[in-house]
């Protein structure tokens, strides 16, 4: 329902000022943080726990007018994670209405202009602020407990009126890690000892710093619990997400950021964060706080999908990142020289000096109160400009619409050089001459705008066909589900129905573009198409911040038919966040058993189950496929939820062999892996029961007694020729403390891979007839173990020597890329002939002469020279013939798996997980 503007700000301000006076009246019963936590939040030396800071969430809610507390779910851990909805008592009254308009502006479902600028005039900015998701970053939940604070107790003007126009959501984004944390640093009583790093495990129980890397795949309960509050529940104009910590030299970086952005952004987002950007960095300059730094000032891009800040962009929302220095021991800020001239992207730097963790503090709540204060005074025009985001997405998923691609332009500039072979010469003009003209400003005809840009082939889809007629359905319900947890609209079919001549059973799912968060379901299927980003002709690649290429249907093997124009069927909307289950599935009558295929990932789930009841299960030497005896019918029947389809056998396969749970073991490290987190949670997910092994483990030796399998995800084997202490490619490696003042139950933890300890101790492992599989770099094994393989990315140099190929012209980020393997190994049963990997840098191989006789079989390789699929691949042509993954033979039956490319990243590539699962029984 709509009400006249005027009458609406009449009553608030009347509101506005009765509740002045009531709140300078109970603010003085307020529980002050240093009441509370016994210190001043940015105390030298001083953290809270998260036991400590959740117990003043209830606190502060409960004297409080301005607080609802609500309860977001559980984290892995176990603990509770709060959100705390901070607002005036008179919008707290009507939080689910306002909620609602949000919902309504950011869907767009149906909102004509003039509803939506009466709904944006009666809404309330909803801002997200949050802290504490990088749990080392102390600064994070530290600034939240401290604003929270401030804007429940202060009365000037400005907290008012923010209070009146916004509704802020103060949310903690990773409990546990808090209370690691703050704990690690408080052990010691020594002030001048504590410190926040060389922690013994991972500060999020599986993925440590990833946690900030799951926000489209929403893996884990604290990605899941939030990405419900953005993009189901709230649907935010504003996410601030709080990091530590800047560039040396720097106090802040913060919005706006470096390009590439994303092409399938709108650009009302881009310039949304312009004026937020702005709003930040002016405030620093105005209250003389120096060392704000801005785009090309930091390395953070607005590219790349996946983080809690920069999912948002994919959903309309103004994402915000600032990475603040700050330690609650006391540090200093560094001469840079080059960062002391002033220039655009910092604007007012600053000098170097002692910093205590209180400045941190303040340049927090200076920037939150900044982000804030433009949100209430831009209220309408940010709600607005939400609907109109989301308008915009919808009426571009309503018709023809084409995006640019770097691709696309480079076809123009061909076409146009095709029919004008010498157009440097003969074009120059006058106006090209001109020194406000540069060679890139060159014009051409626009036709070859029309004839290259407008091909209807090149149009975006108007929508997506998810059939439920493929290998692998349930897997394809998990994708759907990604989708969901994201607040994407989807359809399903009621009824068999035909699209573009082709049939589609009931049950298929249908994601349609027309919808609010378009930029985001384009983003799930297309691939993306990274710029070649170098700062000059011939210089060294300019890295991407994460990942070039990610489009989660590819990583997930999900097939899928583009829809280029309009269609329709019996399709009815899903109710907005529920969660699909793949069809239960019946069992057919059976005399002898029933055979399961590899190609569906929860084959295995469903073998694992069967093998821990106690029931015998085989698989055909030939096919791979699982047998499954009669006699299991109840126990199968009670997997029906995992939609695995089994078909009926009148006999045993004649070549079956009966398979047991291979003991298995997972490499991890003092501090924790990430991918070994990642590994641990999808071995868990799949019912594969495991040891988590550490260094010394390995080192003792006998591993054969206790193990048949050892898994080393990435980063667990440097290379051959690396200094030791270098434990691999994994960006955060983490210092041990000395083993004294371990805590004794970490002490086994300690230790590294060494080529002279641990290397023997795998060979004699392999020997023994065990199997070891390799992930990602780990692949450096191969060389540690003297295997007739080579680098195949390597040319000869000046001096005749060969050396690997430079980055000027060879670099593959983060990326999707296609490969051939083969079906007949039995370590990729299940897969397809060719399928898509996810390749980040990845080891690639070549057979030494003597490889094939040593028994040595690629199992995945690359069969042409533009393997590329989505993100960023330079010279991507180096990679023909060149091999991905294959199987070395030891005495005993022992085998060595290789997989290069990231077979398991972020939990995120089912369509390779059975690359992984398939090494895993005996
Ligand atoms: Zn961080």
């Amino acid at each position: 329902m709509l009400r006249p503007l005027r009458l609406v700000t009449a009553t608030l301000a009347l509101l506005s000022a009765s509740l002045a006076l009531t709140r300078a009246a109970t603010a003085a019963e307020l529980p002050t943080p240093r009441s509370h936590f016994g210190f001043t939040i940015g105390d030298d030396y001083h953290l809270a726990t998260y036991t400590q800071t959740e117990a003043y969430f209830k606190t502060l809610t409960a004297a409080s007018d301005r607080l609802r507390l609500v309860d977001i779910g559980k984290t892995e851990e176990g603990r509770t994670q709060w959100m705390v909805v901070c607002t005036s008592p008179a919008n707290l009254a009507k939080l689910d209405h306002y909620r609602s308009i949000s919902q309504r502006l950011a869907r767009a479902e149906g909102l004509s202009e003039t509803e939506a600028r009466a709904l944006a005039a009666e809404g309330r900015a909803v801002v997200w602020i949050d802290g504490g998701l990088h749990a080392t970053e102390t600064l994070g939940a530290h600034q939240l407990i401290e604003t929270l604070w401030n804007f429940t107790s202060r009365t000037d003007a400005e907290t008012l009126r923010i209070l009146d126009q916004c509704i802020i959501l103060f949310t903690h984004a990773n409990p546990d890690g808090q209370e690691l944390v703050s704990s690690w640093y408080l052990r010691r009583p020594e002030p001048a000892k504590r410190i926040v790093d060389a922690l013994p495990r991972l500060y999020q129980k599986y993925i440590g710093h990833d946690n900030n890397r799951d926000f489209f795949m929403n893996n884990m309960s604290e990605s899941t619990n939030m990405s419900r509050q953005l993009y189901l529940e709230w649907l935010p104009q504003i996410v601030y997400n709080h990091h530590q910590t800047a560039p040396a030299g720097a106090v802040v970086a913060g919005p706006p950021y470096r390009d590439p952005f994303n092409y399938v952004y709108d650009p009302i987002l881009v310039t949304g964060l312009d004026s937020v950007g702005s709003a930040m960095n002016t405030r620093l300059n105005v209250e003389g706080k120096p060392g704000y730094t801005q785009r090309s000032g930091s390395v953070f891009s607005t590219w790349w999908n996946g983080g809690l800040r920069t999912t948002t962009y994919f959903h309309n929302m103004l994402g915000l990142l600032t990475e603040t220095i700050g330690s609650p021991t006391p540090m200093e800020v560094p001469l840079v020289p080059s960062r002391q001239l002033p220039t655009s992207a910092t604007p007012f730097p600053v000098t170097p000096q002692k910093w205590h963790y209180a400045q941190s503090i303040a340049y927090s709540l200076s920037l939150n109160y900044a982000v804030l204060d433009y949100a209430a005074r831009q209220r309408d025009y940010l709600l607005f400009n939400t609907w109109r985001m989301g308008k915009n997405s919808i009426d571009r998923g309503s018709r023809d619409t084409w995006t640019p691609y770097p691709s696309r332009i480079d076809a123009i500039k061909a076409a146009h050089l095709r029919d004008n072979p010498a157009p440097a010469r003969a074009a120059e003009s006058s106006e090209e001459t001109s020194r406000f003209v540069s060679p890139n400003d060159r014009r051409i005809p626009s036709k070859y705008y029309h004839e290259v840009m407008k091909k209807p082939e090149l149009r975006d889809p108007r929508g997506y066909l998810v059939s439920a007629d493929q290998p692998d359905f349930p897997t394809a319900v998990k994708f759907i589900n990604a989708l969901v947890k994201s607040g994407v609209a989807i359809h399903r079919a009621t009824a068999d129905f035909t699209v573009a001549g082709k049939e589609y059973p009931a049950g298929s799912y249908v994601v349609k573009t027309a919808q609010a968060f378009r930029p985001h379901v384009l983003d799930m299927f297309e691939p993306q198409e990274h710029p070649n980003d170098f700062a000059y002709e011939g210089a060294a690649p300019t890295k991407p911040y994460d990942s070039a290429g990610w489009t989660l249907a590819f990583e997930m093997g999900v097939k899928f038919d583009r829809i280029l124009d309009a269609f329709d069927g019996p399709f009815t909307p899903l109710p907005y966040g529920e969660l699909q289950s793949p069809p239960a599935t019946t069992l057919p009558a059976a005399t002898a058993g029933w055979l399961v295929s590899r190609s569906a990932n929860n084959a295995f789930t469903l073998v694992n189950r069967l093998l821990a009841a106690g029931i015998a299960i085989s698989t055909s030497a030939a096919t791979g496929d699982f047998f499954i005896p009669a006699s299991a019918r109840a126990a199968l029947e009670k997997s029906a939820d995992l939609g695995v389809t089994a078909r009926s056998a009148d006999r045993t396969p004649i070549d079956a062999k009966t398979i047991t749970p291979a003991r298995i073991a997972l490499w991890d490290r003092y501090g924790g892996s990430m991918p070994s987190g990642w590994t641990r949670w999808l071995l868990e997910q799949y019912g594969f029961a495991h040891t988590v092994v550490y260094p010394a483990n390995l080192d003792a030796g006998k591993l054969r007694e206790n193990y048949d399998v050892i898994i080393f995800p990435s980063g667990a084997i440097p290379r051959p020729n690396a200094p030791i202490t270098d434990a691999g490619t994994e960006a955060f490696t983490v210092k041990e403390p000395s083993a004294e003042e371990m805590p004794a139950e970490y002490r086994d933890r300690l230790g590294k891979f060494t080529p002279d300890k641990t290397v023997p101790a795998l060979r004699a492992f392999l020997e023994a007839g065990g199997t070891v599989v390799t992930v990602g770099t780990s692949a450096n094994l191969a060389y540690h173990l003297r295997l007739p393989i080579r680098n195949a990315l390597t040319e000869l140099g000046k001096d005749g020597r060969e050396r690997p190929l430079p980055g000027e012209k060879y670099y593959i980020p983060g990326s999707i890329l296609r490969v051939s393997f083969d079906p007949t190994a039995p370590a990729t049963r299940g897969m397809p002939a060719e399928a898509d990997i996810y390749f980040d840098a990845s080891l690639v191989f070549k057979l030494a002469p003597d490889a094939v006789a040593k028994g040595l079989r690629p199992l995945a390789w690359f069969p042409n020279a533009k393997p590329l699929r989505s993100g960023w691949a330079w010279g991507q042509h180096y990679l023909r013939d060149g091999i991905a993954a294959f199987e070395a033979p030891f005495d005993n039956g022992g085998k060595l798996l290789v997989f290069a490319p990231e077979i398991t990243f972020r939990a995120q590539t089912h369509g390779t997980f059975k690359l992984l699962f398939n090494a895993l029984y005996q």
